[in-house]
């Protein structure tokens, strides 16, 4: 029985309307997501296998994700003067 895979094989995206096939360095074809068909695409050289592959898509992935370090009191502060300002108004309608 072939292997049949109907998810992408870097991110598991199981919607088929999403999927496409790439075509590996040795010619083998996997499929993948449109989005992980263009991260391949973009690459100078093809993966040479699926692992290769999985490793070109996590790197295009920066640590952003912790955002939490980014000093945001400033932000903070804005948003909470704002509100203030909103619920004040919004007592001030009541009376
Ligand atoms: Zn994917």
């Amino acid at each position: 029985m072939e292997t049949r895979t109907h998810s992408c094989v870097v991110c598991g995206l199981g919607d088929a309307r999403a999927l496409v096939k790439t075509a590996l360095a040795t010619g083998q074809r996997v499929v993948v997501c449109a989005t992980h068909a263009l991260v391949h695409d973009q690459q100078p050289i093809k993966a040479a296998t699926v692992e290769v592959l999985s490793g070109m898509c996590r790197e295009k992935r920066r640590p952003s994700e912790r955002r939490e370090s980014f000093p945001k009191d400033e932000l903070g502060a804005m948003l909470t003067a704002a509100f203030a300002g909103e619920r004040r108004t919004g007592t001030d309608r009541r009376g």
